[in-house]
Formats: structure tokens, sequence, C-alpha cells
């Protein structure tokens, strides 16, 4: 069942890819893996997946136990709580949901010294909801100069997680919004755009998408 979708979802990056003149294998599908088991990762691993993506600290590290005998590359997406940055700082390769300085910083200076530095998005709330998490699109540039300046973080690009929508015009419009805000940043050699999900993959991948994070259409509904 994994093994399927994970075919048919790449077929999908690799057809909008085409649709929307993207360099070929420009899109990487992070699989979303939370409330997911092990055996859940370990099967879409063996059809080749490398990449999954954790919400919640603990939940993450039980599986990455049972999982150290594979070569996973982790990315931490969810909401950052001020105590998991040690464990989120030493147990990832990503965090895709970085969205204050003291965040940043607490990254760096608990990153261990023996790994390369830790990959970085902001997440910015694009659609200007009062509940979601992330940066205010003025906040971006200020930003980025202060964490490019941070020693043990690597600052990659940006993260989105728009309002849902199922308007596919209406689904492309924060994604370019954000898309065209980093093009006017200064050179800070961002080259990621954590764009979409399950229901507006093709929407992100149309503005500019370099990761989809997808987790029903790969591993189905969760509880
Ligand atoms: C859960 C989650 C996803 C995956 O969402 P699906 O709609 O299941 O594909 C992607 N990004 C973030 C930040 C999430 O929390």
């Amino acid at each position: 069942m994994i093994n399927k979708r994970l075919k048919q979802l790449l077929a999908q990056i690799r057809q909008a890819e085409i649709t929307y003149n993207r360099k070929p294998g420009d899109v990487l599908l992070l699989a979303v893996s939370k409330t997911k088991t092990a055996q859940d990762i370990a099967q879409a691993y063996s059809a080749g997946q490398r990449h999954f993506g954790e919400n919640y600290c603990q939940e993450a590290l039980k599986k990455q136990q049972e999982l150290s005998a594979y070569d996973i590359t982790w990315h931490f997406i969810g909401p950052i709580q001020s105590n998991k940055t040690k464990a989120i700082a030493t147990h990832f390769n990503w965090v895709h949901s970085v969205d204050s300085f003291k965040i940043a910083k607490r990254l760096s200076e608990q990153r261990p010294s023996a790994l390369p530095p830790l990959n970085i998005c902001l997440q910015v709330n694009i659609s200007g909801e009062q509940s979601k998490s992330g940066i205010v699109l003025n906040e971006l540039a200020e930003m980025c100069v202060l964490i490019a300046a941070l020693p043990n973080i690597k600052l990659r690009g940006v993260m989105a997680v728009p309002e849902p929508e199922d308007n596919f015009e209406l689904q492309r419009k924060p994604f370019k919004a954000l898309y065209q805000a980093v093009a006017k940043l200064g050179d800070f050699k961002l080259d990621t755009y954590s764009f979409g999900m399950s229901n507006d993959l093709n929407a992100a991948v149309a503005e500019g998408a370099t990761i989809v994070r997808i987790g029903t259409a790969l591993f189905g509904a969760r509880e």
C-alpha cells in the first residue's frame, strides 16, 4: 500500500515538475510520518524513501531509536518548545519550523560540534492567521540577517503552511507571495522552499517548492 502510494506520489511530483517548467528532480518528497509507526517508515524506506518529517520530539526520538540502523535524513517540522531544542539539535538533520531568533540561537548553541551545521528553514505565517505559528513576512529580512550569522546552523530557506484552500489558484497565491519576498532579500544563498502538503502539492510545485511535506497521501489518514 505505502509502496504503491509512494510510486504514485513520485510520479505526480515528476509530472508537476514538467507541467510547471521545473527542473526534473528539483522537488524533494519529505514523508511526514507523525502518528505513524516505525514499521510504516520502514515500509516507505524499503520502497526507496529516505527523508522523513516528524512533528513531536518524543514520538520522533522513539522511532529514531527503533530505526537507528536505517540511513534516514530526519526533518523536524512541528512547533518547537525551548525545552526540546537540545534534543532537536542533536537528533535531526533539518528543522523547518524555526519561528524566532531565540529558538534559532538555542539550536545553534546546542548543535553538537561533531555534526555538520543544522539545516534550518524559517516558518513564515503567510496567510496571516492569528493561530498559526511563524514569523510575519515583514520580519523575514531582519530574521535572515540575525540567523545567517549563527555558527552551527545553516539557513536554507523558508517553510509555509497556508490556510487550507480547495481552489488551485487560491492555493498558489500565498506560495507565490512568499517566493517573491524571498527573491527580494539580499543574498543569503537560500535554496529551499518547504511549501506543499497532500492537498496543495501541485500548487506548491507550480510556485517554486523544493520540498513538499506529504503525510496523508502517503501513509493514509491520521487518527
Ligand atoms: C502534518 C503536516 C504535514 C503533512 O500534512 P498532510 O496533509 O497529511 O500531507 C505537512 N507539514 C506540516 C507542518 C504538518 O504538520
